[in-house]
């Protein structure tokens, strides 16, 4: 299709190879070059276009910004212009970064003044978080690891901002890096703001910021640096929890955000977001930096999987006393016996996993470990080895390259060998497994609701507290796995081996399942039924 950008075509829709409009014969190749597929938001003085510039090999997509004069007062159309000057001059200026569209085109056209940008396709923020969900703290880290040094990047060219929100940052879908857009012109959203009486109100309002994200003295229209730091404190909290800034309370007298019950996050991060949030600028953050180096984070991505995989580990120390090492056999001493809790370890820890990747991370333990363990824990052995091949050869992926597409939003892994990966505590919810080798993989604790198994080997995974709730798991091999305590309430799993699998005090509530396969796993009275209710059978 060619659209038309004339403000009073009556019907702008064109076919794709016309020269000219059909109805209001307007040239459709803007500046003999850029054919216009679509409109992509309208305003009452301006709109954005998606369109093809035919110049180019390829025909690659950019953003055509127009500012439309037609119908408008003029001190709203010359602080219109005043806008488009801006980001223009703005984007000139900053947009040679990789996290920042390029301006590609600026120039006036029979009286109309258009801005020509790179096209970023990808989901925003907002499109992400409604989509699959809110960001663990780890994500938010991962955010922000990403977003600051682009700040940085943009305070350091005296440019700031002014509208950083979860829909001005769209994830590349191409590499899953974070681009932030809307350098303060012709935005999609003009539309309904104009929707007010007065129009000149509504630009007004809409040149200072979007209400909710910032803060008070950008609002009174004296923005500085750290109003954008501010910002961002604001869409990790949206990040966190979901809601926009208008469905959230605020302190009657001082006008804080109250977000901190609607949290759960580390001291740590918290104590970040609460300065990031001040009302005084004299109490907030005053550059990029200083929040990075608050929040002990290295802005690199690769840095960052790699962080993220040590602190899982860190935090799955306390529980590795039953995970399934190198030989099979889990090490458990029965005479340390304690009838609450999660197990843990007493003993110190005296070093990290030897070897991370490939391979089943192995711990070196000081002492022998005296382990609290549920009284109906059983010790098992293992012998033997299962290859778990296949007549194909699936792609292979170590842990951090796994945790680093899942955070850039890869969710299909489909067909992928992750055979004996140490994956623990980490969220890989409404991901696709299907057909993937999970043999002995250690996924205890980890996030794996309504995510797809089917037919993938499991076969000897450590799944112990892990959420299966509604994952598909349709003849997946479960031979030999150990989902102890864990969710698997309403979960498929259908034609599931679950020979010799551990289901003790695992939740089957409403799980497709049947009594001959429940026959052939190990089951307790702490196991609930897919009736519903505990007990053997
Ligand atoms: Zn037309």
């Amino acid at each position: 299709m060619s659209y038309c950008i004339n403000p009073t075509c009556p019907n702008p829709e064109n076919s794709a190879y016309s020269q000219r409009c059909q109805s209001c014969g307007s040239q459709l190749l803007l500046r003999d070059r850029y054919r216009v597929i679509k409109p992509l938001g309208q305003g009452g003085f301006g709109a954005t276009f998606l369109a093809q510039d035919q110049a180019l090999p390829g025909e690659p997509s950019c953003v055509i910004k127009q500012l439309r004069p037609s119908g408008t007062a003029p001190q709203v159309l010359q602080m219109g212009r005043e806008l488009l000057d801006r980001e223009a001059v703005t984007l000139d200026r900053i947009g040679n970064h990789p996290q920042i569209p390029r301006l590609l085109d600026y120039f006036e056209d029979g009286e109309q003044l258009y801005l020509v940008q790179e096209y970023i396709h990808g989901a925003t923020l907002q499109q992400e978080i409604k989509r699959n969900g809110v960001f663990s703290e780890a994500r938010v880290n991962q955010f922000l690891s990403e977003l600051l040094p682009l700040l940085q990047y943009i305070h350091e060219r005296k440019v700031i901002h002014r509208d950083i929100k979860p829909t001005n940052i769209i994830r590349r879908a191409q590499d899953g890096t974070l681009v932030l857009i809307d350098f303060g012109a012709v935005k999609n959203q003009v539309s309904q703001t104009l929707a007010n009486p007065t129009e000149q109100t509504a630009l007004t309002a809409y040149a200072i910021g979007t209400p909710g994200f910032a803060p008070p003295e950008q609002m009174a229209m004296r923005p500085v640096f750290a109003s954008d730091i501010y910002a961002v404190g604001v869409t990790c909290i949206y990040l966190l929890t979901g809601k926009p800034p208008k469905d959230l309370d605020y302190n009657q007298t001082t006008g804080e955000m109250l977000w901190e019950r609607l949290v759960q996050t580390s001291d740590h991060l918290t104590v970040v977001l609460r300065k990031m949030l001040e009302i005084s600028v004299r109490n907030r953050y005053q550059s990029p930096q200083e929040v990075l180096e608050a929040l002990e984070l290295e802005p690199y991505l690769d840095s960052f999987a790699q962080s993220m995989l040590v602190q899982s580990c860190t935090v799955s120390k306390e529980r590795m006393s039953q995970n399934c090492e190198e030989s099979g056999v889990f090490s458990i001493n029965p005479t340390a016996v304690s009838g609450l809790g999660e197990p843990q370890v007493r003993s110190a820890i005296l070093a990290i996993p030897a070897k991370t990747g490939d391979t089943t991370a192995t711990y070196a333990v000081g002492t022998e470990p005296t382990v609290v363990t549920k009284p109906t824990t059983l010790v098992r052995t293992h012998t033997g080895c299962h290859t778990g091949q296949n007549s194909k050869t699936p792609r292979r992926l170590d842990t951090q390259g796994l945790l680093r597409d899942y955070l850039k939003g890869k969710r299909n892994f489909a067909l992928y060998n992750l055979s004996m990966l140490t994956l623990q505590d980490v969220d890989l919810s409404e991901t696709n497994f299907h057909s993937s080798q999970l043999v002995k993989t250690n996924l205890q604790g980890a996030n794996l609701y309504n995510s797809n198994f089917a037919k993938a080997s499991l076969n000897r995974a450590n799944l112990r507290d892990t959420n299966l709730s509604k994952a598909d798991l349709s003849h997946a091999d479960l031979e030999g796995a150990d989902l102890r305590g864990s969710d698997l309430s309403y979960a498929y799993l259908n034609n599931a081996n679950l020979q010799g699998a551990n289901l003790c005090g695992a939740n089957l509530t409403g799980a497709k399942i049947s009594q001959e396969q429940l026959a052939l796993a190990k089951m307790n009275w702490m196991t609930v039924r897919p009736c519903g209710k505990p007990g053997l059978l």
